[in-house]
């Protein structure tokens, strides 16, 4: 494709764009079905519904400027979507696995804010003021969807990964170092989202269930 001048290189990368969203919405419902937090799944599943609307949004700027969003392949959201889709093949710890759907879910929504950042700039040096508005409220969508797995990660889930090792060899009673720590994690997510701390699950339920 020949690309002459900035306003041919922007309608390219909203294509990008477009499709990487296209890409999300197919994958999002099976990150959502492997997560075990409920926090986690919602998280997903909300951002689901954001993602259908970024959709509309893009599809309100390419008809403002008289284009399809149609023709391009957004290989970059393709090598994310299958490095998460690897994650799920390995036999994965379930709490273990919760962080590592965090990782590849903020990797994505990194690379998606690099790209409407981008699109959000293109468009208002090329005066096209009310399309830059669309673009920062996706932009401000995806900021706060990494800030929220940001939390989510602080607050338990990381935790509940780093001493998912640990409870096969720990018999004694009395308040253990997991325990503590299980303990600090409640007490920092319980001033935002509830805890999750409590769950009592069984080690081979997640794997059980992607196998399904
Ligand atoms: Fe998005
Ligand atoms: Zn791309
Ligand atoms: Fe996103």
């Amino acid at each position: 494709m020949q690309m002459e001048n900035l306003r041919e290189l922007y309608v390219d990368e909203l294509k990008d764009l477009y499709n990487a969203e296209k890409q999300l919405i197919k994958a999002l419902p099976k990150m959502a079905k492997n997560a075990t937090s409920p926090e986690l799944k919602e998280a997903f599943t909300n951002h689901l519904a954001e993602t259908e609307n970024q959709v509309a949004r893009l599809e309100q700027i390419f008809e403002m400027l008289g284009q399809s969003p149609r023709g391009k392949r957004c290989v970059g959201m393709e090598g994310l979507i299958e490095e998460a889709n690897e994650l799920l093949e390995e036999d994965v710890q379930e709490d273990v696995l919760d962080a590592g759907l965090i990782s590849k879910a903020q990797h994505v929504e990194h690379y998606e804010i690099a790209g409407y950042g981008t699109c959000r700039t293109y468009a208002l040096t090329l005066g096209e003021n009310e399309q830059a508005e669309l673009l920062q409220e996706t932009l401000n969508e995806e900021e706060n969807a990494d800030k929220l797995l940001t939390a989510l990660a602080e607050s338990s889930i990381n935790i509940e990964a780093a001493v998912a090792d640990e409870e096969e060899e720990e018999e004694e009673s009395g308040r253990s170092d997991r325990e503590v720590r299980r303990a600090v994690a409640s007490e920092r997510s319980a001033g935002g989202r509830k805890s999750g701390g409590a769950r009592k699950r069984s080690r081979s339920s997640a794997s059980e269930a992607r196998a399904r």
